[in-house]
């Protein structure tokens, strides 16, 4: 075996041979070159052979019996597997015309016999060799067919660009689509003429990494921009190749739309208030630390107001959530509206010079004010809104006014953090609250003590309800007519182990806010009910006592059972008990509390509405509710001697609770001249402190008991007040 026969090995050739001498030589002379042979003695026999070997060539006679060998090689070539496979015809005859037909029906080459035995295997190698590279483009050309054919149909963009020029060589069907442009209009056309927001320069430094070969693709993402104008996102891929001594680009493109709709959307979920469509507290944040961190760089100021809404908490629990989510949208309106409107603040407002409004959750609010260089600019915007908001909202028929209480903390003078700025400021609007509401405070680092003190109260007052730290006082309600006390309202106080005796007015509302209230409240009823039980039992000739029940409290879904249940453990008769209920509590899901008061009522419990005239203007509503009492606010009370419209409140509650056959409870009475003013008008019964004030339980019953407690009546009417019951 020769050195090439080596690479031949295994190479089948089929042999077509009528004569057997030719047919035995040949085989020597091949097997002997590394080739593997088969023979077929005819025509019939070639074909049987050639379908059950497969040869990688065939030497075939064309002069044979039966079947020639133009007729053997035509019917090869029609079979699907003898398309390629390379025939050789040998032949005797110098026959022009065989030989033209040889190759008409197929043949790849020709032998002439006498065959050369020394270069019949060279011949023979070399035509499977140049078959072989046939086949290999064969191959390589369907490849590329189909690879053209994947990215003309791709449904991404594809367009193949000239290396420096960035011109159009190629664009697939996708491209065509989207753009808009037909093959030859994208010929006189850059890549950049398709790119928004990217310059050509830009485009190119991007590519540098590319061009310069430290990278195999470059990404971007960048608009593309149609023939019609239009545009839509994509997401690019550029890959750089070689291509006939020439480098190419491809660009890969991706509508990518709809991605960025969802980036939008969770964008905007992920950074906006769903209720107000404000930015959220994330948002908030992040701006904030930006724009303390370029306040720093330059040399103004950045303003954060924090506000937080006066007792909207009650809103939402009387007049429910949706009131209370449309009180909030109003607000956060109000407020964009007076931030858009502030040019006042400074005439030459600039993008960076913005206010933005936020909702960082609940009622509170936050308005900052970018770049200012007087603290002055804070107090107007603060000012601006103290007056937008007090005026009163229609909602839903009820109309409501939600007053601000605002802090104010300025970077960097308060702090260069946006946490503690945040901090600081909460802690401000807590010190407005503290000042009566409806106002701003800016900040001062005296006020950390006070929000200190919330924290510590909070705390404490877990474990006042643990540790029962909680004492009642006993206020009388006294029959103006004839002095004689009637009922005892109950007020409770806490007796904290270091700071003494603290007043409702300073825990109560701490104690809705944590929800404690329901506990404190069950505490008071219960120990208020055993003791109005033991004074009945030593002959306290005391009707009832009556007991401040919060909203909090009365919506407890055992409400009813439970008042019940402690009269009941107490041995009091439910006639001796009022429940003290605000009207907002009763305006809230106005049918349930129908059902609660009703059955309240049935088991013989009064039901007095506290502090009356403050809340909901509206008196009708007072019809469908089952109540047995009206306590007129102590606000009105106290001017009503020197009020005219006090006065006049005060005689159109009394008519109304007359028509409406209530009892009337004047409530905080401190001088003669209302007791006289309110005798008059026909008050039923009075309480303040010209009669007493709460006392403790061991005082009052003294007090009771001597009948300290008589009511002093001034004579008849004077001019001055006539004139005012008259009005
Ligand atoms: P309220 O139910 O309107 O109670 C009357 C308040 O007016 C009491 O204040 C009482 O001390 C005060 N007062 C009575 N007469 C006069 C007067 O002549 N002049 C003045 N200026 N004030 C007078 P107090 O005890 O500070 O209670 C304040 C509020 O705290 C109560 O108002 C009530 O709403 C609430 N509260 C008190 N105890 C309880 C309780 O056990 N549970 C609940 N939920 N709230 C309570
Ligand atoms: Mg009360
Ligand atoms: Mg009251």
């Amino acid at each position: 075996m020769s050195n090439q026969a080596a690479n031949e090995h295994g190479r089948l050739v089929l042999i077509v041979d009528d004569d057997s001498t030719t047919r035995i030589i040949m085989r020597e002379v091949l097997e002997t070159e590394g080739f593997r042979v088969e023979e077929a003695a005819d025509g019939v026999l070639a074909l049987q052979a050639f379908h059950h070997c497969k040869p990688d060539a065939v030497l075939l006679d064309i002069e044979m019996p039966r079947k020639d060998g133009l007729a053997v090689c035509a019917e090869i070539r029609g079979g699907d597997d003898g398309i390629h496979v390379p025939i050789i015809m040998t032949t005797g005859v110098e026959d022009v015309s065989a030989i033209h037909r040889a190759y008409e029906v197929g043949a790849t080459d020709f032998i002439m016999k006498p065959i050369s035995w020394a270069v019949l295997a060279h011949r023979l190698r070399y035509i499977l060799r140049a078959s072989d590279a046939i086949a290999e483009q064969r191959k390589a050309a369907l490849m590329i067919s189909g690879l053209g054919k994947v990215i003309e149909n791709s449904s991404n963009e594809i367009y193949i660009l000239e290396n420096e020029s960035f011109k159009f060589q190629d664009v697939n069907q996708s491209a065509r689509n989207n753009v808009g442009y037909a093959v030859e209009e994208f010929a006189d056309l850059t890549i950049h003429d398709l790119l928004h927001g990217i310059s050509p320069i830009e485009f190119v430094q991007h590519l540098e990494p590319l061009l310069s070969g430290a990278c195999n693709e470059i990404y971007i993402e960048v608009d593309i921009k149609r023939k019609n104008g239009s545009r839509y996102p994509v997401e690019m891929r550029i890959h750089s190749f070689g291509y006939e001594d020439n480098v190419a680009i491809a660009v890969i493109a991706q509508d990518i739309t709809d991605r960025k709709l969802t980036e939008k959307r969770m964008r905007h979920l992920a950074y906006f208030d769903g209720l107000t469509g404000l930015p959220n507290r994330r948002l908030f944040t992040e701006e904030l630390e930006l724009m303390i961190k370029v306040a720093l760089r330059g040399s103004h100021q950045v303003a954060v107001l924090f506000i937080d809404l006066d007792n909207f908490k009650r809103i939402n629990d009387t007049l429910g959530h949706t009131v209370g989510d449309l009180l909030l949208r109003e607000v956060g309106a109000r407020l964009v509206e007076c931030v858009r409107t502030s040019d006042m603040v400074s005439p030459r407002r600039t993008p960076e010079k913005n206010i933005t409004v936020s909702r960082l959750g609940g009622d509170e609010f936050t308005v900052v004010l970018n770049h200012i260089y007087h603290t002055d600019e804070a107090i107007l915007v603060a000012e601006r809104i103290l007056a937008a908001l007090g005026k009163p909202m229609m909602l839903n028929g009820h109309e409501l006014i939600v007053t601000p209480s605002i802090g104010i903390s300025v970077a960097p003078l308060d702090s260069d953090s946006f946490e503690l700025l945040l901090k600081h400021a909460d802690t401000a609007m807590y010190q407005a609250k503290n000042a009566g509401r409806n106002n701003y405070q800016f900040y001062d680092r005296s006020m950390d003590r006070s929000s200190l003190e919330r924290l510590t109260l909070e705390n404490d007052l877990h474990k006042a309800i643990e540790a029962y730290q909680f004492e009642l006082h006993y206020q009388p309600l006294v029959d103006l007519a004839s002095g004689a006390t009637l009922d005892l309202e109950v007020l409770v106080r806490w007796r904290h182990p270091t700071r003494g005796l603290i007043f409702p007015d300073k825990f109560i509302e701490l104690a809705e806010e944590m929800g404690t209230i329901v506990q404190v409240g069950e505490i008071v009823l219960r120990a208020a009910c055993r003791q109005f039980r033991a004074w009945q039992l030593a002959g306290m000739k005391v009707q009832r006592v009556s007991v401040n029940i919060s909203s909090l409290q009365f919506r407890q879904p055992n409400f009813a059972a439970m008042v019940i249940g402690i009269l009941a453990e107490a041995g009091l008769q439910p006639d001796a008990l009022v429940l003290e209920l605000t009207e907002g509590v009763l305006l809230a899901d106005v049918e349930q509390n129908i059902e609660i008061l009703r059955k309240l009522k049935a088991s013989g419990i009064a039901i007095a509405v506290d502090d009356f005239g403050t809340g909901y203007s509206s008196l009708s509503y007072l019809k469908r509710f089952p109540v047995d009492i009206l306590k007129i606010d102590r606000s009105f009370i106290g001017d009503v001697t020197d009020n005219h419209d006090s006065a006049g409140i005060v005689t159109a509650i009394v008519a109304l609770a007359r028509s409406l056959n209530l009892q009337i409870v004047a409530e905080g009475i401190e001088t003669a001249e209302q007791l006289r003013f309110l005798c008059d008008l026909g008050v039923d019964v009075g309480q303040g402190y010209l009669m007493s004030k709460p006392l403790p339980a061991a005082e009052l019953a003294s007090a009771v008991q001597s009948g300290s407690l008589s009511v002093h009546i001034l004579p008849p009417v004077t001019q001055a007040n006539k004139n005012i019951s008259g009005s």
